[in-house]
């Protein structure tokens, strides 16, 4: 393929791309945003593997068939509820690939550079080599804690800032070893021992945030591999590689800046670690003893036949539970019953970004009554009853109440506003803040314990 139609090609790839990003913005467009994303990587993947630079076709396509068929399985087959892990695990392959075109790079340069270009393609390497190690081994401590390999614990070495600015500085040194070394590869031996410490540096990092830290590390590991991207894009020369970088590295530091904010915490505070406990511990808390009142299936569909507005708070539990299609059943019973039923999300409600709002998709929930926490928190004084199905610290009062709070800060949804708050969850243990939560003693609380999906369907019947 001629390199004008190459160009042409990456230029329409990156369109599709910012158009895709545009459509994931809103829950209505998402499905549209998707395939202009997938178009535009059959469009760059074509294009790059056709154009006169590239040679090898047959080992390349080889390579992709394998890659695309386990990619298809693991996609096919990976739980909702565990595709955080999943996005963690992907996000390590850029970040080795970045270190490994980095290194092949250096030792096989194709063009010959002088001067000030050489100096730029080296500065070029050695930055993404140094993302892509930390991007490398940051994504699989998050893979293995996400996936409960690893404790969520945080890891708090002594001295351990003071461990990270070492090891900045002495890769700072050995990146001017790097750069001053006179023949192309001989600044190899500087190129790995940076390599090893920025690998270090990567396993240091995540294992010092808690658990409770997770969804802002992931979001911002995305970030880095997207910075990584786009370093190889600049040793390799290639412009999508750049722009489709920076589109990542950009949009995951936005988001991970908006889930800061939703939990209250500070980006550079969630850096340091530190925070955040096991999840899923029994309560313990001093001063959380007190009467809880437990409901039956029918007590609930009595209380919602009885109002007139219902708000519904989905978290973690009702994915656990694959109660969404059950919701909404629920939802179209008291809708047609005239009740006005709508829902409250929280930004991080569930286990990733969006969670909440792709399974009520999923299960034909009408997206205008799927409202923002932003949107709907001032209205629950004045609604009747507010339904927590599989919710724990999106709900926590505590956050809000107790400046001692491991959670203090983090907005939440104020059920406990409505005139009656009725909590759908197993048993008494707390969720992934590993924080109790008072809400659950309240006096217009009412508990109904049990599988989310079986408590629901109990309730349908009782309507009928
Ligand atoms: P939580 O983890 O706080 O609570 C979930 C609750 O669901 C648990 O208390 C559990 O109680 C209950 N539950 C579990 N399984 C079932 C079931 N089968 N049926 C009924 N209930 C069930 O979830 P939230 O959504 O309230 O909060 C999200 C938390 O996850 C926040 O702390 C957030 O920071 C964190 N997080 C968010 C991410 C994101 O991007 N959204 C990513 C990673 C973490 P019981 O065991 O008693 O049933």
């Amino acid at each position: 393929m001629p390199a004008g139609v190459v160009t042409a090609s990456y230029i329409v790839a990156s369109i599709l791309f910012i158009l895709s990003l545009g459509g994931l913005s809103h829950q209505e467009s998402a499905r549209r945003g998707n395939v202009y994303g997938i178009i535009g990587m059959a469009i760059a993947i074509i294009a790059t593997i056709s154009s006169d630079r590239v040679s090898g076709l047959g080992l390349i396509i080889a390579m992709m068939a394998i890659g695309a068929t386990v990619g298809f399985i693991v996609a096919a087959r990976v739980q909702m509820t565990a595709m955080p892990q999943l996005v963690a695990m992907l996000h390590s392959f850029v970040g080795l690939a970045a270190v490994l075109v980095g290194f092949a790079n250096y030792v096989d340069p194709g063009v010959q550079y002088e001067g000030a270009e050489e100096t730029i393609h080296e500065v070029e390497i050695y930055l993404g080599v140094f993302i892509g190690a930390i991007t490398f081994t940051g994504s699989v401590i998050a893979f293995g804690k996400l996936q409960a390999v690893i404790k969520s614990a945080p890891l708090i070495l002594p001295a351990r800032h003071w461990l990270n600015l070492a090891g900045l500085l002495v890769c700072v040194w050995l990146g001017a070893e790097f750069l001053d070394a006179e023949s192309t590869g001989g600044g190899l031996i500087p190129l790995i021992i940076m390599t090893l410490i920025a690998f270090a540096f990567g396993v240091h990092m995540v294992m010092a945030i808690g658990g409770a830290d997770m969804p802002v590390v992931i979001s911002m590991l995305n970030s880095y591999s997207g910075w990584a991207a786009a370093a190889t894009g600049f040793m390799l020369s290639n412009d999508l590689l750049i722009v489709t970088g920076a589109l990542v590295g950009s949009s995951g530091a936005i988001l991970s800046y908006i889930m800061c904010r939703a939990m209250n915490r500070r980006f550079l505070a969630v850096i340091m670690g530190g925070f955040g406990t096991e999840g899923g511990t029994a309560a313990a808390a001093a001063g959380d003893t007190g009467e809880v009142t437990a409901v039956s299936a029918e007590e609930t569909a009595e209380l919602l036949q009885g109002a007139k507005e219902v708000i519904i708070v989905p978290g973690y539990g009702m994915a656990v539970a694959h109660a969404q299609h059950a919701v909404s059943e629920l939802t179209q019973k008291l809708r047609s019953a005239g009740v006005k039923v709508r829902y409250g999300i929280h930004p991080v409600a569930g286990r990733m970004p969006g969670h909440m709002n792709v399974l009520l998709a999923e299960a034909k929930v009408p997206y205008d009554i799927v409202l923002e926490m932003d949107e709907i928190n001032e209205d629950f004084p004045n609604t009747d009853v507010a339904m927590v199905i599989g919710a724990n610290d999106i709900v926590n009062p505590s956050a809000q109440e107790d400046p001692n709070s491991p959670i203090a800060g983090m907005p939440v949804l104020e059920v406990w506003k409505a005139g009656t708050a009725i909590v759908l969850k197993r048993s008494m243990a707390t969720g992934y803040a590993g924080v109790d939560n008072p809400l659950f003693y309240r006096e217009n609380t009412r508990m109904l314990f049990g599988d989310a999906k079986d408590s629901i369907e109990a309730v349908v019947k009782a309507l009928d």
